[in-house]
């Protein structure tokens, strides 16, 4: 049971919130509480949902003046049980919605915190620019949570992550001030660059209210499923279409060939696009602003890989529908994982030429622990970024992943550290890997983020327990 709210709060935070801005009707508070995937499982006894920058920094004050804690909320689409509510009010972003400026001679566009990322690159799309990031959850995920997680995706390769995109942020600070650091400008040599603070801060350091992000020009894409014999052909492939095809190279995912039978048996109407011995596929996407110069640099990339012996069979998307289908196997893995059994899910990275070694001594170290585990290795392979999933079939004679579900973990997070990795590559921190973060990094990082913490929320209000403890 989370502990009452002192009455006098609640009465001025529905007070100023309006009857649309807030709730305590179960059914929504459980809701709130529940992540999606479901997985761990929070409570809260209110949920704010401010309209306006003014309402958010005077919910913010008010909770500060009655030492109400707060956990920022988007899309709830995060996996690190970052922005589900343990105790604390929910403040959901989402109907803070608004396009405030579009600027395409200045590539740039400012737009309120809970917009979603599909809103966000319709936005771009209708002033005919591209606003890169894509991710499995975009319809979800709000801007907010995605600058708060610093978001990957799919085009990391080429655009870099949230971090890279953003220009300027408006952040209600845990006191309940405004810091308005909108800004379309490129270079702003001020000192510390704030927006770098809270971009990955998990809602720990400030609610992020709007932000401005670059826009890029639009492009065309060729896309290519490619079949390839072993983790280290993967790596010289990368490195070879790098060589060929420069910064175009956008996307460059592995895909195990146990993947693509798990989505094949649960998605109906979904096909192996090239079936193959081979244990191991990529996704290549290479983006041009003409159709046919992004193909020919791809068709290029991809004979010169087959006379390297690094690419078994490749077949080229011929239409935007064959496209999708292959990003389709791709973005089905996470739930189709689920119906195949148990699964442990880590995010990871390690050096890109660390890779093949990494896998072959992490699947032993693992196995010398769970003897039945299999593995689901995928993603986004040129950020370095695997998806390293221990499964075990549902129904498996001896099951053992379960009842070690903790040493495989560690074993995984060890293994990764070994390797000059991180057990966090995209994802975040949240709960989930604060402690084990707490035991792998150096100590003095651990020191400086308490300090920059305690600094900003001395109070301890902001999603309190996420990223650092204090
Ligand atoms: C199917 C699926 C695919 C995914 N694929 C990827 C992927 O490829 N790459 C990747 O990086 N991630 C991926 N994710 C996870 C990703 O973290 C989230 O999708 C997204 O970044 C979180 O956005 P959200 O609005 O749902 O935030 P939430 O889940 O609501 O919150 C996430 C964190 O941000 C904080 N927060 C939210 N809004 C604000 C705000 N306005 N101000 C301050 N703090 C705030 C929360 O407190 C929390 O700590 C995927 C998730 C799913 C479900």
């Amino acid at each position: 049971m989370t502990a009452p709210l002192p009455p006098a709060f609640l009465a001025a935070a529905k007070d100023l919130l309006g009857p649309k801005g807030w709730s305590d009707d179960p059914e929504k508070l459980t809701a709130a509480a529940t992540p999606w995937r479901g997985t761990f499982q929070g409570e809260t006894p209110f949920l704010a949902r401010p309209a306006s920058t003014a309402e958010a920094a005077a919910l913010v004050k008010l909770c500060a003046a009655h030492r109400v804690a707060m956990t920022p909320q988007g899309g709830n689409t995060g996996l690190v049980d970052g922005g589900t509510p343990h105790g604390e009010i929910c403040v959901s972003m989402t109907r803070m919605t608004a396009v405030r400026e579009v600027d395409p001679f200045n590539n740039s566009m400012t737009i309120e915190a809970g917009a979603t990322l599909v809103s966000a690159q319709e936005t771009a799309d209708a002033a005919s620019r591209l606003f890169p990031l894509s991710l499995g959850s975009q319809g979800t995920a709000t801007l907010g949570g995605l600058i708060s997680t610093n978001a990957g995706g799919v085009a990391v390769l080429r655009y870099g992550m949230m971090r890279d995109l953003i220009l300027g942020l408006e952040v209600v600070l845990p006191s309940g001030e405004v810091w308005d650091g909108l800004s379309g400008l490129r270079k702003n040599n001020t000192g510390y660059d704030l927006k770098h603070l809270f971009a990955g801060a998990e809602g720990t350091l400030g609610l992020i209210t709007a932000a401005t992000f670059k826009l890029f020009p639009k492009v065309q894409r060729a896309t290519a499923w490619v079949i390839v014999a072993s983790p280290g052909d993967v790596v010289k492939l990368l490195a070879l279409v790098r060589d060929h095809a420069g910064d175009s190279v956008t996307s460059f995912e592995i895909i195990p060939a146990n993947a693509v039978a798990m989505v094949v048996a649960d998605i109906p109407g979904t096909r192996d696009p090239l079936p193959a011995n081979a244990e191991w596929r990529v996704l290549i996407e290479i983006s041009q602003p003409r159709a046919e110069q992004a193909e020919a640099l791809l068709t290029a990339a991809l004979e010169a890989g087959a006379e390297a012996g690094l690419v078994q069979d490749a077949a080229i998307a011929a239409s935007e529908t064959q496209a999708k289908a292959f990003w389709l196997i791709r973005e089905s893995i996470p739930l189709s994982k689920r119906a195949y059994g148990a699964a442990l899910n880590q995010d990871i990275s390690v050096p890109i030429s660390r890779i093949p070694a990494f896998i072959d001594a992490c699947n032993a170290a693992v196995r010398a622990h769970a003897p039945s585990a299999d593995f689901v290795i995928f993603g986004h392979v040129g950020d370095g970024n695997l998806h390293y999933s221990v499964v075990e079939p549902a129904g498996a004679a001896v099951p053992t992943l379960k009842a070690h579900a903790e040493i495989v973990t560690r074993t995984v997070f060890d293994t990764v550290t070994a390797f000059g990795g991180s057990i966090s590559a995209e994802h975040g921190v949240g709960r989930l890997k604060r402690d084990e973060l707490a035991r792998l990094r150096p100590p003095a990082a651990t020191q400086a983020m308490r300090a920059i913490k305690t600094a900003l929320d001395p109070l301890n209000i902001m999603n309190p327990g996420r990223v650092v403890s204090v």
